[in-house]
This record gives C-alpha cells, sequence and structure tokens, in this order.
C-alpha cells in the first residue's frame, strides 16, 4: 500500500521516491515508505481545504465528532502492541516506554472527545431588548501540523485530537525519521470514519514535503514542534499569510535541588529528568542546578547511579535507556560535550559512546555529567537533546532563582524542597511553562503544555489547547433594525430639489 494519504485514497508521490526507515537501535530495515514532494503537500493541502469549504466535517455535530474521537481510542486501545512496536521500531526506544506513550496517546484523545462535547458559545449580555449578541466558536479552517521524532504519535495526537475535536481539516507531516505510527493513526482515523479529506498524510523531508503546510495561503494555521531554528522558519514563512501560528519549541530545563529536599527522591528522579529516552525529551531536565552545601555528595551519588543505567535496543528486558535517533544526532551530542569540556566543564561520567560491542550498530551514547558549569557557557545554554546533564550550583533562593531563568527558552522545571512556602514562591518566580513541585515529568491532557520566552507560541492540550483551534466569532443582530440617522443633515443638503 502506498503511503501518502490524500483526499481518502492512499497514493504514492508524483515523484515516484521513497526512503528507507531503520531502527537507529541496529540499523536494520523497518520500512520504505514514499516521500512526497512539495507538489504532494499541496494536493493534500488542496484535498483538506476542499474537505473544510464543502464537505459534512465543520458540520458535524459535536456529538458525533466526540463519538469518533472516542472511537478512535478504543481502536488505538485494540491496537497497543502493534503501535507500541512500529514505535520503539523507529525510534529505537523501549517497548515498555512505547506502551506507556501509546496509554498517553488514548488519553488525550479521550480528553478531547470530552472537550468536543463541552464546546459551546456564550450571550454577550448589552442590556438592551432590541440586541441579540453572542460569541461562537468555529473551526480555524485547514491546519498544517508538523511534528517531531521523539514522541511521534504522541506529539501528532497533541494536534489531531484538538484539530478534529473542533471540527478542523488537516495536513499532517511527520518527521521523515519516525513515520510508522502517523501512519497507523491515519488508518484508524479511517476506519473510525471520518470523511474523505478530513485527514490527510504526507511523509518526507522539511523543507520540501514540509515547507508548504507554512507558506501556502490556503493553510489556515500551522503548528509546528521541533527545534527552535525550524520554529523560527515556520513562523517567518506562515508571517506572509498571517496564518495562525503553534510552536512547540525546545527546552533547557532547570530541576533545581534544596539541601532540605528528600534527598532520595530527587536524586532518583534526576536521573530520569535527564535520561529517559537518553534525554531527548523537550523537557528533560538537563540542568541540574543544586544547593552548594550538598553539591558533592548529590553529584558523586549521581555519577556513581549514571554509571551502572543500562542501555539497550527497544526489546532488551534489562535496558533502562536506548539510542539516539541517528548518527548525525549523535555527532551532534558528542561535539556539544567536547565543547563543553573545552570550555572548562568537568566531565565526571560518560561523555563517549558506549564501548559495548553489542552496542556498535546503534547510535548510543552513554550518560553524561557534566560538573562545574556555569550560566555563561554554551553547553547551559545550548539544547543537547541527549543523554547530557550539566551541574551548576546557588547558595540562595534569590541565585536560584537567577539562574533557573537565565536562558531564553521556557519550557519546564522542577524544585525540590520540603520547604512548603519555598517551593509555592519559587514556582512563582519561574518563568516556565510548566512547573514540578518534588516530581519530574508527569504531564496531563488536562493541562495545558507549553512554553514561556522562546520554548514556543501558544499551548497544546488544556481547554486553551483546543482553543487554539477555533476560531471566536462575535454574532451581534439589531432586532429593530432603523436608519442610523449620522449624516440625516448631508443627505438632506445633497438632496436634489
Ligand atoms: P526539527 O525542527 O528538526 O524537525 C521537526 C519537524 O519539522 C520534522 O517533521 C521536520 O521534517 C520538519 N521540518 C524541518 N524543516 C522544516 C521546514 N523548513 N518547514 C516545515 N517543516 C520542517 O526537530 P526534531 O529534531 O524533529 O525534534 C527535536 C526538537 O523538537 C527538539 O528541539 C525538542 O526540544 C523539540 N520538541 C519540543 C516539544 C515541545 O512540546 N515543546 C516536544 C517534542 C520535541
Amino acid at each position: 500500500m502506498a503511503d501518502l494519504l490524500i483526499d481518502g485514497r492512499w497514493v504514492p508521490s508524483v515523484t515516484g521516491r521513497t526512503r528507507e526507515i531503520r531502527c537507529p537501535a541496529d540499523g536494520s530495515l523497518v520500512a520504505v515508505v514514499d516521500e512526497a514532494s512539495s507538489d504532494d503537500t499541496v494536493a493534500a493541502i488542496g484535498a483538506a481545504r476542499r474537505a473544510f469549504d464543502e464537505g459534512p466535517w465543520p458540520q458535524t455535530p459535536a456529538t458525533d465528532r466526540s463519538a469518533l474521537l472516542s472511537r478512535v481510542a478504543d481502536l488505538l486501545e485494540r491496537d497497543v502492541e502493534k503501535i507500541a512496536r512500529a514505535e520503539s521500531l523507529d525510534t529505537g526506544k523501549r517497548i515498555v516506554e512505547a506502551r506507556y506513550d501509546v496509554a498517553d496517546v488514548v488519553r488525550c484523545f479521550r480528553y478531547f472527545a470530552g472537550m468536543a462535547q463541552g464546546l459551546s458559545g456564550r450571550v454577550v449580555h448589552t442590556g438592551d431588548a432590541g440586541v441579540l449578541s453572542r460569541i461562537d466558536y468555529e473551526p480555524v479552517g485547514v491546519c498544517g501540523l508538523i511534528t517531531p521524532w521523539n514522541y511521534p504519535l504522541l506529539q501528532a495526537s497533541w494536534k489531531v485530537g484538538p484539530a478534529l475535536a473542533a471540527g478542523n481539516t488537516f495536513v499532517i507531516k511527520p518527521s521523515e525519521l519516525t513515520p510508522s505510527t502517523t501512519i497507523l493513526l491515519m488508518q484508524i482515523l479511517q476506519e473510525a470514519g471520518l470523511p474523505d479529506g478530513v485527514a490527510n498524510l504526507v511523509l518526507g523531508a522539511g523543507p520540501e514535503a514540509g515547507a508548504p503546510l507554512s507558506e501556502h495561503p490556503d493553510i489556515d494555521l500551522v503548528s509546528f514542534t521541533g527545534g527552535l531554528l525550524t520554529g523560527r522558519r515556520v513562523m517567518a514563512a506562515a508571517a506572509a499569510t498571517v496564518k495562525k501560528v503553534a510552536l512547540e519549541l525546545g527546552g533547557k530545563n532547570p530541576n533545581i535541588v534544596f539541601a532540605d529536599a528528600d534527598l532520595d527522591a530527587a536524586l532518583d528522579n534526576a536521573l530520569t529528568a535527564v535520561f529517559l529516552h537518553s534525554g531527548q525529551v523537550c523537557s528533560a531536565g538537563a540542568r541540574l542546578i543544586v544547593e552548594e552545601s550538598i553539591h558533592d555528595d548529590f553529584v558523586d551519588a549521581l555519577v556513581a547511579r549514571a554509571g551502572l543505567i543500562r542501555l539497550g535496543g527497544p526489546f532488551d528486558g534489562n535496558a533502562e535507556t536506548g539510542t539516539l535517533i541517528s548518527a548525525a544526532h549523535r555527532e551532534k551530542v558528542q561535539r556539544y560535550v567536547d565543547a563543553a569540556v573545552a570550555e572548562g566543564a568537568v566531565l565526571r561520567c560518560g561523555g563517549t559512546p558506549p564501548a559495548d560491542p553489542a552496542l556498535a550498530d546503534g547510535f548510543y551514547f552513554l550518560p553524561t555529567i557534566l560538573d562545574g558549569c556555569t550560566t555563561s557557557m554554551g553547553c547551559v545554554q545550548d539544547e543537547s537533546f541527549g543523554p547530557v546533564m550539566t551541574v551548576e550550583t546557588f547558595r540562595t533562593e534569590d541565585e536560584a532563582v537567577a539562574i533557573a531563568n537565565d536562558t531564553m527558552y521556557g519550557l519546564a522545571g522542577a524544585v525540590w524542597s520540603s520547604d512548603a512556602s519555598r517551593v509555592q514562591r519559587m514556582a512563582r518566580r519561574l518563568r516556565h511553562g510548566t512547573i514540578w513541585i518534588n516530581d519530574y515529568h508527569p504531564y496531563l491532557p488536562q493541562a495545558e503544555w507549553g512554553g514561556f520566552k522562546q520554548s514556543g507560541v501558544g499551548r497544546e492540550l488544556g481547554p486553551t489547547g483546543l482553543h487554539e483551534y477555533l476560531e471566536a466569532k462575535h454574532v451581534y443582530q439589531n432586532l429593530n433594525p432603523a436608519p442610523s440617522g449620522w449624516f440625516a443633515g448631508a443627505s438632506a443638503a445633497e438632496a436634489p430639489a
């Protein structure tokens, strides 16, 4: 079967080009998929435009849209093993993590099924019996959805769920490295009964297959998750036609540990914060900011634990974390670590690929801890998106806040302390979109997700996540139409004798 979904039909690229998808854990061939050109993407946009302007979906009652999203959740649950396996093979992530991801995706579709039902406008009271005035919420139109490779299906669901709940049509382009589960999601949308043309899929490289989604005049909204530099490009391209833009970009997230914290919990979670999925998590706690008085013991213990983390492939039951996504990404992480050492960071562990020959065919990189860092260093400011923790110290609460906020990013962060007032003060003062207190990484579909500063524009998930995909329309009706009377004098003066 061909892999591009345009107007309800699975078709190959007009160019006939294909791309090999290989598992980054061992280089094995996973699939060969069609590679879209910009012409394919323009055709998909045309299909989505027609489905929005002429098709039934935007007018489908909210209860029916909700029922369809619930069916999608049921079908995802039915296929959980197949989908998790496909996600593991594309990304190299452990199958247990992929299963968690699919469970999160199911929760996301159920959440937006509920949100679709709850959608309603509001009356605007004027106090004038001769006027009716209300706000209606309507779908934005045709959405261009662009997703990254680290959580391919989860990131897709954060966009597809609210886009459909609100009655939009869309074209989605997953990362060229990890297309498989987005293909499976499109098949499930079809099986659930979504009308042709509402969901369209193109696969391929960003600059060619993806670019029309931020440039084409028939796209009304572009929602992008990925790196900061690509996000800036998408935003600039979207400006030409003043599209609605939602961006979920990178992060350089502080994980702040006070001496009065539950240190066992803080230590264990500091490892999870940064080494989960080999650090390829936008909200990874890559900056440990630890109170100076506990620094030595805390970092020694972290180094000892990091050295024990077991690396392995998706189906290795003993593995605790996996590979990086590609050779190019591993080279980037290596350059980042080398540059950090050159600028004065102290390499406490890791810093290279593992020596284990069993891992030689994958793109593994050892859990790495860089001590003695300061905010002026590139390694503290730039996202490595790999298994690399930088360590900074502070003496006072004010200093911890200043260090943690000294970044152009503002996606997420955590505070560890047993002082109930301090954690609330810190949560108020940290300029990051999600603050975890004595925890790291949990997220809820009911709560908004998004970044301050250059980590993003707009919100995904939560009630306002749905509203990103809606236009608010004010409808005002004068119940007693009459001449305005403004220019009665002028009209009388100009009237023919
Ligand atoms: P990326 O920016 O390289 O690519 C993201 C997507 O954009 C891919 O589908 C890619 O093909 C596409 N793309 C590239 N150039 C394009 C262009 N000119 N026009 C349109 N599309 C284009 O990012 P990545 O390497 O896939 O993902 C890693 C980044 O994603 C990290 O920076 C990470 O922090 C970020 N991320 C953020 C969140 C969040 O919620 N804030 C979640 C996951 C990942």
